[in-house]
């Protein structure tokens, strides 16, 4: 029932704006729905001899601005409608940063800490022969997403080039380095959250030593989001992971906290890292205590859904940046807005990933290698024109900025339809 909320929901913002842009009703009906959604099943034999068959689902939403794009998340989680409501977000995203993508979204409903590295690689072949004929580096480029990363991603695009009879690196981004990976890819979705971050700075002129940051998630999103921002000397109090968080009133190190995880497997006992344990200083909180502190931003980093009608009106923060996609249900995004909550949408915060993704899908196929600071310039310049469009056309319409941002969005890919 939740899940099936996801979609409807994200279905419903979009129809709002549609009649806010009075779009033609062969428009609207196209895009309400994906293109199509393709479920799977994916027989991966264990190490103990027997066959355990995992769910698979690719989700392609819209291909009206170019290719098919979004990311592969193997999580529990997964099920058809929330990759239904992930690929129509993904469409939304693409078309605000401008770069030529359609919506996708794909991922396989699995706990992935049960399967060793023999079973995940064969999961990760055994997806890529499930959707083979659907994807390619012009129809549709998958990505990592939650629990997949390069290495996935490698043996991803090995499978792909061996059923093509051809090396093709364009099929898939967030790739090894060494295999026409992108220097950068890593850290974009972070590093462009913090460019978002840098201009709500320099709007609302507050300065970085004073702010005070709670991020949830410490994954690839979270630790990048957090790495930057101490760079730029944001003070980071809080951190929180799936089983649980700490608090540093002093503020903490995103590197040591790191290295204490790699140490311990997770974040939960690192609060005394690089000082005395001292419970005035540290202590482990909750992720629901994470996210319902007293600070300036709040970044939600890991899960949607998890600022909901039942929390939000515990929210302290001044500004929330949604690194994670949809963190924010539309019932709680109503009592934030009446607290005054600046909320930075997903599809502006997170778009770095996908944005670089385009860089690497270029690099990829022009077999031209691009280097890490052009990355990161063409990434910063892009998400800064994305906010000052958004924020613009918010104070011109005295509107809030998610609104903003799915007005520009939507508009862009009706205009390319009716074209
Ligand atoms: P990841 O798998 O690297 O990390 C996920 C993190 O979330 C982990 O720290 C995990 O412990 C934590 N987590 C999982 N369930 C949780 C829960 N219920 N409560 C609190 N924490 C929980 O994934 P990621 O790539 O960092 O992605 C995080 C979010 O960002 C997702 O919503 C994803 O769709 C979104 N996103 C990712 C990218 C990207 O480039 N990786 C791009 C855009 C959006």
């Amino acid at each position: 029932m939740v899940e099936q909320n996801i979609f409807l929901n994200t279905q419903k913002e979009f129809i709002k704006i549609a009649n806010l842009l009075k779009l033609e009703p062969g428009i609207v009906e196209e895009l309400k729905e994906p293109h199509r959604l393709i479920k799977f099943q994916i027989p991966v034999l264990m190490d103990k001899g027997k066959v355990r068959v995992f769910t698979g689902f690719r989700c392609q939403h819209s291909n009206v601005l170019g290719p098919y794009k979004g990311g592969i998340r193997f999580s529990e989680t997964v099920s058809g409608q929330s990759v239904k409501a992930l690929s129509m977000l993904m469409t939304w995203k693409c078309a605000l940063v401008d770069i030529p993508f359609g919506g996708a979204k794909g991922g396989v409903a699995v706990n992935p800490l049960e399967l060793n590295k023999q079973e995940l690689e064969q999961l990760s072949r055994g997806y890529v022969r499930k959707v083979f004929s659907y994807i390619g580096p012009e129809k549709d480029i998958p990505a990592p997403d939650i629990n997949t990363n390069p290495q996935i991603m490698a043996w991803m695009v090995d499978e792909y080039s061996k059923l093509k009879g051809e090396d093709s690196p364009a099929a898939f981004t967030g790739k090894p380095f060494k295999f026409w990976g992108l220097k950068g890819r890593e850290e974009a979705t972070g590093y462009g959250g913090v460019v978002i971050l840098k201009k709500l700075q320099e709007t609302f002129g507050f300065k970085p030593k004073e702010t005070t940051l709670a991020i949830q998630g410490f994954g690839n999103v979270g630790s990048n989001f957090a790495r930057f921002a101490f760079q730029e000397g944001y003070k980071i109090i809080a951190l929180s992971e799936e089983d649980g968080g700490i608090y540093v009133l002093r503020g903490l190190d995103p590197e040591q906290t790191l290295q204490c995880r790699e140490e311990k497997g997770k974040i939960a006992g690192c609060y005394c890292v690089g000082s005395v344990c001292d419970a005035n200083f540290g202590k482990q909180i909750t992720n629901e205590q994470l996210l319902e502190m007293k600070v300036d931003v709040l970044v939600p980093a890991a899960v949607e859904c998890v600022i909901t009608k039942e929390n939000a009106s515990k929210i302290k923060a001044k500004y929330i940046i949604e690194m994670a996609n949809s963190p924010v249900t539309s019932e709680a995004e109503a009592i934030l807005r009446d607290k005054g909550i600046i909320s930075l949408p997903d599809i502006l915060s997170n778009a770095g990933g996908v944005t670089v993704s385009y860089f690497e899908w270029l690099q990829s196929k022009a077999k031209k290698r691009w280097q890490k600071k052009e990355v990161l310039n063409k990434l910063s310049k892009t998400l800064e024109k994305a906010f000052d469009e958004v924020w613009g056309l918010s104070k011109k319409e005295n509107i809030n900025l998610r609104k903003a941002a799915y007005l520009l969005a939507i508009d862009r890919v009706a205009k390319a339809m009716k074209k």
